[in-house]
């Protein structure tokens, strides 16, 4: 939990320091990351199994998603693997005879929320998108109870998270963290760009980048010339969801690029926001896959972990 626990990740062995523009086109992978995180995570896992109290992560799934319900088999599988239980609760009534029936209802996600947040068992909660009828996440994830919200939803988390009060913070943006600290990319003092704004993955960055002394700017689709801005950058996030939107032109030498885009392309397959060139004029750069999202996922794991750990804690 970022406030309480320390911040996500801590530096790592990778190798030498990252500082702003010095320039080696490093690839700032997170496969030996996500291997260190799940490792600790699952030994964190054993002893809270054997103390009795085996942490268990629920998912709900309220749409029928194909990619998301391929998230969440993988996230299953994982967690298993790491000694933690994960319930999948699945809303969908799933009747091929009714069309309207491929969703949940919001006053069913709303009681399927409130009843896992008062499940002494259950540790971890998550509220898969989409939802229903473009319901925002923030809306029903405010059923979470805070102490189980493990990828940072309900807004009262990002609003702790703002006021450097104990929270989670979403996975996504505690994995960006996590993955700049393992590869030693000094933050401090920093010029930061993120390019998104959404309340999963831009704003919690920045959050967390403004947390640890970075000057931060952030840009959206309204942003004029996003290259002037993005320029300036002496490490540069982006979650903006458009394959290949910064390109070289966007970058100045040496810069750090996290890309946090994963958009499925046709051909390509899984493609990030950042063209691959970027390595060539950035200092480092995280490749999609195997950047961000192996520690998303180990992330969220360990996230559960602490939050059963805090269980614990808790005065009878
Ligand atoms: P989102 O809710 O759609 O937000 C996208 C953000 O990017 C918005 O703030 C939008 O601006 C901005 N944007 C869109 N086009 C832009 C442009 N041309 N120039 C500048 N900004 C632009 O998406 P999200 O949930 O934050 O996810 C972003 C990306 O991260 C997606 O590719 C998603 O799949 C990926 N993701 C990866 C992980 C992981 O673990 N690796 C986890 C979560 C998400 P406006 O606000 O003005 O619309």
């Amino acid at each position: 939990m970022t406030g309480s626990s320390g911040s996500a990740g801590s530096p790592g062995s990778a190798g030498r320091q990252v500082s702003g523009r010095v320039s080696s086109g490093r690839e700032l992978s997170g496969r030996e990351l996500a291997a260190e995180i799940r490792a600790a995570t699952a030994a964190r896992a054993a002893g809270l199994t054997a103390a009795g109290r085996p942490p268990r992560l629920a998912v709900v799934t309220a749409t029928a998603d194909e990619a998301s319900a391929w998230y969440v088999r993988s996230l299953a599988r994982t967690a298993v693997k790491a000694g933690i239980a994960c319930d999948v609760t699945d809303l969908v009534p799933n009747d091929p005879e009714r069309l309207e029936s491929q969703a949940a209802t919001v006053v069913g996600i709303r009681e399927a929320l409130e009843a896992l947040s008062e499940d002494p068992l259950v540790h971890g909660i998550l509220l898969q998108t989409p939802l229903p009828g473009g319901t925002p996440l923030a809306e029903l994830a405010g059923f979470i109870d805070p102490a189980k919200d493990v990828d940072g939803a309900n807004p009262v988390s990002l609003g702790r998270l703002m006021t450097g009060l104990p929270a989670f913070a979403s996975a996504t943006a505690a994995a960006v963290l996590a993955l700049l600290d393992h590869h030693r990319v000094a933050l401090s003092g920093r010029r930061a760009v993120v390019v998104g704004r959404s309340a999963v993955v831009g704003k919690p960055v920045a959050q967390l980048l403004l947390s640890r002394d970075a000057t931060v700017t952030v840009c959206h689709s309204r942003t004029p010339d996003l290259a002037a801005v993005t320029s300036e950058a002496e490490v540069l996030v982006v979650a903006a969801g458009r394959a290949g939107l910064i390109g070289v032109g966007h970058v100045s030498p040496g810069a750090v690029v996290v890309d946090v885009g994963t958009n499925a392309t046709a051909g390509v397959g899984l493609a990030g926001d950042v063209d691959p060139a970027v390595a060539e004029v950035a200092g480092a750069l995280s490749p999609v896959p195997g950047g961000v999202g192996p520690v998303t996922t180990a992330m969220l794991l360990r996230q559960v972990t602490e939050a059963a750990e805090a269980a614990g804690l808790e005065v009878p």
